[in-house]
């Protein structure tokens, strides 16, 4: 199919606020119509659809918890339905659960595997039929410096981040063939509402770990995503492109 007839399309989870709003604008930017997912912050994601119809793309809202399978299939259900193909899918959602491993809870341990590792599971799973038919698709996920490095408090957090670059890197050699490819991205200290909740303390501490000097903004995590989404990215696959301004080095 010739670029003139089609408009690609991309899914973003968590594309309500923080890192996944600047994906979702990122792309509409480059052309996609944006499926815009969200948990429960409806009003964030009609903002951020909004945004990406300002700049002359097609752009709906989802909910969908993705922690939980039936909604992911019915994610992809829906927004198949309303776009009629899904180019593009960047797991994005994630959620934080901090504490030391003497104090950490199952209950917070699962809370996090289960959106940040799970969720992106069971999307691809949703993704991986529509884009073997085509023959194109495009799979980002979101990890973090710290699934490559882990951090105090962060045992749970950090083993979903891992475990997402093992998912990604397997992925991409099963489905290589179908002309799809799988990269990861993985933000260092990027602002968002994420990282505003922690003390200044901590914060002035994780500036001093890295190279540049300053945290992330979601834009720049946002313009590597968008890379791996281009054709442009087409022979890299399998990849964990760091966006942290050298600190995982
Ligand atoms: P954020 O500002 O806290 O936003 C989280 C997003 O995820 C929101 O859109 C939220 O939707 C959505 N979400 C949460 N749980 C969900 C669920 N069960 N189902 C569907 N959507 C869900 O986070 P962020 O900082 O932008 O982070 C985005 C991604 O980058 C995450 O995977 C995070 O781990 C990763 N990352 C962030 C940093 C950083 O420094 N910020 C660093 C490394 C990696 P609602 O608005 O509806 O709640």
């Amino acid at each position: 199919m010739s670029n003139e007839t089609l408009t690609r399309c991309a899914l973003v989870t968590g594309g309500s606020r923080g890192i996944g709003r600047a994906v979702c604008l990122e792309l509409a930017r480059a052309g996609f119509a944006v499926a815009v997912n969200y948990a429960g912050n409806q009003q964030a994601a009609q903002e951020t659809a909004e945004s990406c119809r300002a700049l002359g793309v097609k752009a709906e809202i989802f909910a969908a918890d993705v922690s939980r399978p039936e909604e992911c299939a019915r994610l992809f259900e829906e927004a198949l339905a309303a776009f009629g193909r899904v180019d593009v899918l960047v797991n994005n959602a994630g959620v934080t659960r901090d504490s030391l491993i003497l104090r950490l809870s199952e209950e917070d341990f699962d809370k996090v595997l289960d959106t940040n590792l799970k969720g992106a599971f069971f999307c691809c799973k949703a993704a991986a039929r529509p884009m073997m038919k085509q023959r194109f698709g495009r799979i980002i996920n979101l990890t973090s410096v710290v699934g490559l490095r882990g951090n105090p408090g962060q045992t749970n957090y950090s083993a979903s981040k891992a475990g997402l670059i093992g998912l990604t890197k397997s992925l991409a050699k099963e489905l290589a063939s179908r002309g799809i490819t799988a990269n990861a991205v993985a933000p260092g200290f990027i602002d968002t509402d994420m990282t505003r909740a922690m003390p200044e303390a901590a914060k002035a501490a994780m500036n001093g770990t890295i190279p540049l000097g300053r945290p992330g903004q979601p834009e720049e995590v946002a313009r590597a995503v968008a890379f791996f989404a281009s054709e442009e990215s087409g022979y890299i696959t399998g990849q964990v492109l760091c966006v942290d301004g050298g600190m995982a080095m």
